[in-house]
């Protein structure tokens, strides 16, 4: 059954919008992309230590793979992209989240969906309000517009990129 999945991609290592492009086009072997945002310029926050900035996008696909599958055809697709991180939390060249896998509520050691952090995160939820502003949390039953605008105006500074 097909199922319609948001992802939260971020890089803030070498030319993160290649690696961002990239990836998206890696990722269309497991399902058709429907939607991606615009990139987004943010801070650093929940990181160790100096790091330079993200570039962040979030996309809608539709898949038939199982959530199981999916993640696992989607790590390696992290990997593919020569994914480096020295330390946990530290600069990676491609981080994938699964924010939400259709309505699914699932919590496994490998996979907690909806993603357990996401309505905490502004790099997320600006993005994500971009492509899907009434869509609503299956646990929290608030919109992705609702939560982002519940965030702490601290929550780290988030800048839409014009498209050249
Ligand atoms: P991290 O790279 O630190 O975000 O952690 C990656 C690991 O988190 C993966 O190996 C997954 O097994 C696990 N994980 C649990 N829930 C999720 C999710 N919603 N999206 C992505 N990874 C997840």
């Amino acid at each position: 059954m097909k199922k319609l999945v948001y992802l939260s991609l971020g890089s803030n290592l070498g030319d993160r919008g290649k690696y961002l492009h990239e990836t998206i086009f890696r990722l269309g072997d497991l399902g058709v992309i429907r939607q991606v945002s615009a990139l987004y310029e943010t801070q650093p926050v929940e990181v160790h230590g100096e790091q330079p900035w993200f570039l962040n996008c979030a996309l809608a696909m539709e898949t038939d793979l199982m959530p199981l599958e999916f993640l696992s055809r989607m790590l390696a697709v992290e990997q593919s992209m020569g994914r480096i991180r020295t330390q946990p939390k530290g600069p990676r060249t491609i981080d994938i989240d699964i924010l939400f896998f259709g309505n699914d509520v699932l919590d496994t050691p490998e996979l907690t969906v909806p993603h357990p952090a996401m309505h905490l995160r502004r790099f997320v939820l600006e993005p994500l309000a971009e492509i899907a502003p009434t869509l609503v949390h299956p646990v929290l039953k608030r919109t992705v517009r609702e939560l982002l605008g519940s965030l702490p105006a601290d929550s780290g500074l988030v800048n839409k990129l014009q498209p050249n």
